[in-house]
């Protein structure tokens, strides 16, 4: 089980840092404000995570957050009897606490899971709000301040892995996409600690490597993997060494590639 559970209270003072594109956290207080659910889409490290993160921590709320992936199945968000000390007893799953608690639930990469996960997201993201638990056969109600928040990335063409718009129209949707370049300066800049000179340079390269995306890769250089490599130059690591290992070994495995990912850096740097 993927949970991570952050159930301490905090206020805007100490939210994660999150620099904003738009309008998105307006939008997502208004979310909150009206118990609607919100799909964020985008791709991998552009933001998301820490998008959540920082307004559950803006508005109060705790967080449970899970990373979901093909074995993930209802009982893994639900709950399930477990056996304790010769005893079979009842434990919460993530989603069940998030009910319980009047709690945020972000479900990360949510097209991941198996199918019977959205069966169960129904009935919680219209106006009844409730979550069955067959098991227990318990039909719980959502506390106040409950919140489903879900994540995908259209970018991966798999049909076979997109949202259904029976489902996909339960939620308001928020669009993320790769910080323009000043934005990206500014968050690279705080998250690493780099010289801003050295920071713009590598988002140029990040620019450059995101405009092949479509023909040599299938998805550009994520604002997580440019923190990276900051990050690895901040702490003293040559230039060459750092960009190799944060920005052209993730993202592919053909020699040729690699070799036009190099030549790029080559000429930024
Ligand atoms: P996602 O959930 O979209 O895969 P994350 O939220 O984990 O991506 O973002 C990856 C990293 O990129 C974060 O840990 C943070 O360092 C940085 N980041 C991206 N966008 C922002 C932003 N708008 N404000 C602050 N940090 C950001």
């Amino acid at each position: 089980m993927n949970a991570h559970a952050n159930p301490k209270q905090r206020g805007a003072a100490d939210a994660p840092f999150y620099l904003p594109g738009a309008d998105e956290i307006e939008v997502f207080q208004a979310a909150a404000a009206n118990d609607l659910p919100v799909l964020l889409k985008g791709p991998t490290g552009c933001g998301k995570t820490r998008f959540v993160a920082h307004m559950a921590a803006r508005l109060g709320r705790p967080l449970y957050t899970v990373a979901c992936h093909d074995d993930l199945s209802a009982a893994d968000l639900i709950g399930r009897y477990l056996l304790k000390g010769g005893e079979t007893v009842w434990t919460d799953g993530p989603l069940t606490r998030a009910v319980r608690e009047g709690a945020i639930c972000y479900l990360d990469e949510v097209v991941e899971a198996r199918k019977d996960v959205t069966v169960v997201l129904h009935p919680l993201t219209d106006d009844r709000r409730i979550l069955p638990i067959d098991r227990t056969g318990e039909e719980l109600e959502a506390a106040p301040g409950f919140m489903l928040v879900a994540s995908y990335n259209p970018g991966y063409q798999n049909i076979l892995k997109t949202l259904k718009p029976s489902t996909r129209q339960r939620f308001l949707a928020l669009e993320f996409d790769f910080p323009e370049p000043a934005r990206e300066i500014e968050i690279v800049t705080r998250e690493s600690g780099l010289d801003r000179d050295r920071v713009t340079a590598l988002v140029r390269l990040a620019g450059k490597i995101r405009g092949l995306k479509g023909q040599d890769l299938e998805e550009g250089v994520s604002t997580r993997l440019v923190v990276y490599a900051a990050a690895l130059i901040q702490q003293g690591m040559g230039v060459d060494r750092a960009i190799e290992a944060a920005m052209i070994e993730p993202l592919s495995d053909d020699a040729e590639t690699k070799r036009g990912l190099r030549d790029l850096s080559a000429a930024i740097f």
